[in-house]
């Protein structure tokens, strides 16, 4: 017997409708390219995306036509989200952080036919566009009277193009599995593998999301993305604001610790998102300027580990609750979130931070278990780690074009390329990424947990781990510091730091001082990289 309920797809651009009918004044408020803080509302930006729909289907762009964006998060990219996917188009995020070759290789391999793109970035895209055979239309998010003089083909500014159509568009009808986006994940081995998102897999997502046990947000909250939409959607942020009509912020190109400061206090941002780099920033400027954050109440951190020193800065000087989060692009991207279930939530202190260095559990719309090297599912003691695989509705089931095949299972299970483990309660946590795990005499050691260890160190800015090869253990850890300006820890006295708080034979064999960490275009520490710089380095 079947139900008898209505087939109502789910459509990303219900989204956009359902926030301009229901909270058809609420502000999205942008810092834009050209300086000034502009506004628009629900409406206003879909009436807007309804434009940009009716002129890309009008230059004849059709459905699953892939389009490019390479941009900044503001109220003009997000309504070209819109438009691109009310147009049955699939809009495609184009990382700037990454080297020209790599986007290049990008927008070939998801032939992007036309591009978005930043005043920022026009100059890059210039570079670009003679490499991308499939290219035939630029649209520069400005008006005319910043329109730069360009080399770039058929280019245009936004707000002349827009001014083109009236609007009077009707969404096209799709199936609701239908690409939505795509997103290539920057790939720190072998070619970037590309993400392709469905309405329905965003939909579901952006409901997950706001959930109570996830972000729990409402229309009742302020939202300032900072997490850019380049890297896994804004974390679905564009499609969770406007599904619970919150307010949104969006930052533009400004992500230094004085510019989020300024919106947060500005706006009265309730809740924000973004990796611990950006946190690291505003936390400094915090730190130098005596401000305060009276409006935030939570903010999320995600991308890599948020050190302990960080959820505890947040939480204990400024009141401002911590969400650690982990995920990833292949997972649209949540995919836990550590909120506290009644078992841990009376925990105060230290107690409360032990679980809170944990990436927390996984929502309704996510299974996850953690495996062994053979597939032999291994026990939730909150210690035994192995590989972490996932599967559920807003998880990718292949790669474009069927590259990484390895990953995916007949069962449909997702290997994430993450070490970890989880708890009785269901909290995971991170203990390293495949590749980076340490194998010394056999057993790992986990990298990340020495990182966090070590940027608990007051004079430590940033710290990194990696395995050296070791003539009787086959690989042993170093730690790599960059010190905080005008400190000088000594190798003695970190190490004596780490000593006690972890298994006698995890203790880094060496420490060595850098100016710099490398970083991923995604703001991860580059191990290939460091390991390349530390290949024949002589352990004691
Ligand atoms: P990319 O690999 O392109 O940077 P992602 O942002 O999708 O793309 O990276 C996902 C990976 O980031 C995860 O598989 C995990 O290794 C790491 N990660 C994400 N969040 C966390 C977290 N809270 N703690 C530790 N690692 C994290």
């Amino acid at each position: 017997m079947q139900g008898l309920m209505q087939d109502w797809p789910l459509l990303c651009h219900k989204i956009l409708d359902h926030a301009a009918q229901q909270y058809p004044d609420t502000e999205i408020v942008s810092r834009s390219i050209e300086g000034p803080i502009v506004r628009s509302t629900y409406a206003r930006s879909r009436q807007r995306a309804l434009q940009a729909a009716q002129l890309l289907a009008r230059e004849g762009f059709g459905q699953g036509d892939r389009i490019a964006t390479l941009a900044w998060n503001t109220g003009r990219h997000l309504e070209a989200w819109y438009g691109i996917m009310g147009a049955g188009g699939v809009y495609h995020t184009l990382n700037p952080r990454l080297f020209p070759e790599q986007l290049a290789w990008i927008m070939n391999h998801a032939e992007d036919k036309a591009i978005f793109v930043d005043l920022t970035f026009v100059p890059l895209l210039e570079k670009l566009a003679p490499m991308v055979k499939s290219l035939r239309r630029v649209i520069v998010f400005t008006d005319a009277a910043h329109m730069p003089e360009t080399t770039l083909p058929n280019a245009i500014a936004y707000e002349e193009w827009l001014a083109q159509a009236d609007g009077d568009y009707q969404w096209v009808s799709l199936d609701e599995n239908a690409a939505s986006g795509m997103c290539y994940t920057s790939g720190t081995t072998g070619d970037p593998k590309g993400v392709v998102y469905s309405h329905r897999s965003n939909v579901l997502h952006a409901m997950i999301a706001v959930s109570p046990n996830a972000m729990g947000i409402s229309a009742n909250d302020v939202v300032l993305p900072v997490v850019p939409m380049f890297h896994a959607n804004a974390w679905g942020l564009g499609q969770s604001a406007p599904m619970i009509g919150a307010k949104l912020v969006m930052p533009g190109g400004r992500m230094d610790g004085e510019s989020i400061y300024e919106l947060l206090d500005s706006e009265k941002v309730t809740f924000t998102a973004a990796v611990p780099t950006v946190w690291l920033m505003l936390l400094q400027y915090l730190e130098q300027t005596g401000k305060q954050l009276p409006h935030l109440k939570r903010v999320v951190i995600g991308g890599s580990a948020s050190p302990r020193a960080m959820t505890q800065k947040f939480q204990d000087n400024y009141g401002v609750e911590v969400i650690h989060a982990w995920g990833m692009t292949e997972m649209s991207p949540l995919g836990s979130l550590c909120t506290m279930k009644p078992v841990y939530s009376g925990l105060e202190g230290d107690a409360r931070l032990d679980i809170q260095q944990k990436q927390g559990s996984a929502p309704f719309g996510v299974e996850m278990k953690v495996t062994d090297d053979e597939n032999v599912e291994l026990p939730w003691d909150g210690s035994t780690f192995g590989r972490l695989k996932v599967r559920g509705p807003a998880v990718a089931r292949a790669y474009y074009g069927g590259t990484g095949a390895e990953q995916f299972d007949e069962e449909g299970w997702f290997d994430t390329g993450d070490v970890a483990h989880i708890d009785i309660h269901g909290y995971m946590q991170i203990t390293d990424r495949a590749k980076d795990v340490i194998k010394s005499g056999g057993e790992w050691i986990s990298t990340i947990e020495l990182e966090n260890l070590a940027v608990g160190h007051p004079d430590v800015a940033e710290a990194a781990v990696i395995g050296v090869a070791h003539p009787k253990w086959d690989e042993r850890p170093l730690l790599v510091i960059v010190r905080k300006p005008g400190k000088e820890p000594s190798k003695e006295e970190l190490l004596a730091f780490m000593e006690g708080k972890i298994a006698k034979w995890w203790m880094p064999d060496d420490v060595a001082f850098v100016d710099e960490i490398p970083h991923t275009a995604t703001g991860k520490i580059q191990k290939t990289t460091l390991r390349d710089q530390f290949r024949d380095y002589q352990l004691p």
